[in-house]
């Protein structure tokens, strides 16, 4: 055991950053890349990461300290063996284990705390902060049920991340690119088309004009529900009373106008935002999702730190349009969360695609030179030199936004980074008041967020909502697309769950073939005692859209005879789920006869 002090590591132009958030304490057991502090300047919010592993001896920083590159953070007793590379990074939490926390209902602190009592602007029953797809269902289900809500957003349109600068526009992007993908195929079919010729500025308008169409939509949807929309930045001033800054503009810009809200009960749903780098700079090339979205222009090199869903999808958007793209990515695989045979079929299908794929390889350090960004890498996979790229995105996670609501005012319970515990109906500590979605934890997905919306609206109603899914699915919308849902052959092996599972190769599937993409394949999960279906994942065209059969199967109890027996239109690729059940119960027909043994 030998000593050593944490230091701030480069962070770019930033100094005398103030600490809003100390992560660690003395006595913990650290892992290298553990977060250690956040740190929060007017332009960004990043967490500082430990560069080793070991046992924290004495903490020198503290809450509201300031720090530059170099200010001591700690001093640390380092252990014999550091992690190796890549382990210390947590993987995202696969879906079928993840529930919100639990946490037991106590009696708020209210009495300790201190009571608005100054003029009020609005009340209402239930007022919701925030307005993506967790906060818009639960204002909306809220407003179903007959309660008087208010719905609070900075931002000009409802909708969040997903709607706004996630899974839509990303979407509207992959389509593009997946068709002018697929129209390069069919000169195997005879059919040949010349080179795309793009419009940057027709691109940009026609993701937009998607956006605005789904945003409009919701603000309609609002007004029809008699949901009162409040625009600016809520905070808490007690468990009873929220102080929005009226904002304007395309973003956030304060009006310098407040108003007050009394409300009876409230849902947060104020999401999340992207994890920073705090050793990469600030420049305009350097960018997260959301920048990466705005398809400024289309770089010749570039570089994704993170090789997760988010990131592997923008690099699929961003090599079709012609982009060499580099992929940095901590773990031993890409797409954490999905068994590896799946993610094998993607990987060969786009064994071209890539330049690198650097797995157990991390973005070290990074410059600005005329010619780029200039990185370093270290790891397994790392180049000898540094690399240089015209832009990079970082897509290495996201970070509730807890921290930012002044909760403690309600006496809301928020941990070190920013989550709030619920119970089962989206309760917090503080009984009038719920959180839902990115906010409250793993996967951090819209569908959740919305089924939690409304769990917490029922109950805010006084109904016996509770949230119970069995499952929660992940896609990736590559190319080709990866679902799945439940518990993943891993979790099973992980957990000691004995399964039998049904796999049908679309190699064997009409429909597959006939499209000229067989490269998938669907598999399902059956608990072997119990004999119901407990998992699924599908690789392959459209897997998004087919794991949703997977899904009611799961929710159901259904087993392989109930699913197998289901009669699925023919030739789809929707059939390759009736056929591995069947392959389950070992006698598909559409397969070669299983052996006896
Ligand atoms: P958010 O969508 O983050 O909404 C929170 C809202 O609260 C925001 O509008 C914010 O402006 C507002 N807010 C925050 N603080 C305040 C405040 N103090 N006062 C007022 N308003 C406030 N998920 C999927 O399921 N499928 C996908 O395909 C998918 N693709 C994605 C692609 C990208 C590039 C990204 C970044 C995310 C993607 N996601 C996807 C994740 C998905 O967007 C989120 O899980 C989802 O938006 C979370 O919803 P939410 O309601 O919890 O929060």
């Amino acid at each position: 055991m030998a000593k050593q002090m944490i230091l701030v590591p480069d962070i770019g132009e930033y100094a005398d950053i103030p600490v809003i958030e100390v992560l660690v304490k003395v006595g913990e057991r650290i892992e290298k890349e553990q977060a250690l502090l956040v740190l929060e300047s007017d332009k960004a919010t990043m967490e500082v990461p430990a560069d080793v592993a070991g046992t924290i001896t004495s903490l020198v920083i503290k809450l509201g300290d300031k720090v530059s590159k170099g200010s001591v953070i700690a001093e640390i007793e380092v252990a014999d063996s550091a992690a190796p590379i890549g382990v210390s990074q947590p993987a995202p939490q696969p879906a079928a284990q993840v529930s919100p926390a639990v946490a037991i209902p106590s009696t708020p602190p209210v009495t300790a705390l201190n009571q608005y009592s100054g003029k009020v602007d609005h009340e209402c029953e239930v007022l919701v902060l925030g307005a993506g797809p967790g906060g818009y269902s639960a204002a909306f289900r809220s407003a179903d049920l007959g309660m008087n809500t208010i719905l609070v957003e900075r931002f000009a349109t409802l909708g969040g991340v997903c709607l706004n600068v996630g899974c839509i526009p990303s979407k509207a992007l992959l389509h593009t690119t997946a068709v002018m993908d697929e129209v390069k195929t069919m000169s195997h079919h005879g059919i040949t088309y010349g080179e795309p010729v793009i419009d940057m500025n027709q691109l940009r308008a026609y993701k937009d004009g998607v956006i605005a169409k789904l945003t409009g939509g919701l603000a309609g949807m609002a007004k029809a529900r008699k949901v009162k929309v409040v625009r600016g930045l809520g905070r808490f001033l007690d468990a009873n009373h929220v102080e929005v800054e009226m904002t304007n503009g395309e973003g956030q810009e304060p009006t310098g106008q407040k108003e007050v809200i009394r409300f009876q009960k409230a849902i947060i749903a104020v999401g999340s935002q992207p994890v920073k780098l705090p050793f990469l700079p600030v420049d305009p090339r350097i960018v997260d999702s959301t920048g990466a979205l705005l398809l400024k222009s289309i770089p010749k090199r570039m570089l994704v730190i993170g090789g997760g869903i988010i990131g592997l999808e923008m690099a699929t958007v961003y090599s079709t349009l012609g982009a060499r793209i580099d992929i940095a990515e901590m773990l031993d695989g890409l797409m954490a969360g999905a068994d590896r045979d799946l993610e094998k079929v993607w990987e060969k299908f786009n064994s071209g695609r890539f330049e690198r794929v650097m797995l157990k390889t991390r973005a070290t350090k990074a410059q600005v030179t005329d010619k780029g960004i200039e990185v370093t890498f270290e790891g397994e996979n790392a180049p000898a030199e540094p690399q240089t790229y015209d832009l990079v995105l970082v897509a290495v996670g996201r970070s509730p936004n807890g921290k930012k609501i002044s909760a403690a005012a309600a006496g809301i319970d928020v941990d070190e980074r920013g989550f709030i515990s619920v119970d089962r109906q989206m309760r917090t500590n503080v009984p009038n008041i719920f959180a839902i979605g990115d906010l409250i934890g793993q996967p951090m997905l819209a569908h959740k967020a919305v089924h939690e919306g409304h769990v917490a609206a029922e109950a805010a109603a006084g109904h016996k909502s509770y949230f119970d899914a069995k499952q929660i699915p992940s896609v990736a919308y590559t190319d080709p697309e990866v679902a799945w849902a439940g518990m993943t052959e891993e979790q099973c092996k992980a957990q000691g769950i004995a399964y039998e599972k049904g796999l049908f190769p679309w190699a064997a599937s009409g429909r597959a073939i006939a499209n000229g993409r067989d490269e998938g394949f669907t598999k399902l999960i059956f608990d072997a005692t119990s004999k119901r279906i407990i998992g699924g994942g599908i690789v392959g065209t459209h897997a998004g859209d087919l794991i949703g059969e997977v899904c009611l199967a799961i929710e159901m109890g259904a087993d392989a005879v109930d699913i197998g027996k289901t009669i699925h239109p023919h030739p789809t690729l929707g059939e390759s789920v009736g056929l591995a059940a069947e392959a389950a119960l070992g006698h598909c027909t559409d397969l070669p006869p299983v052996k006896k043994k």
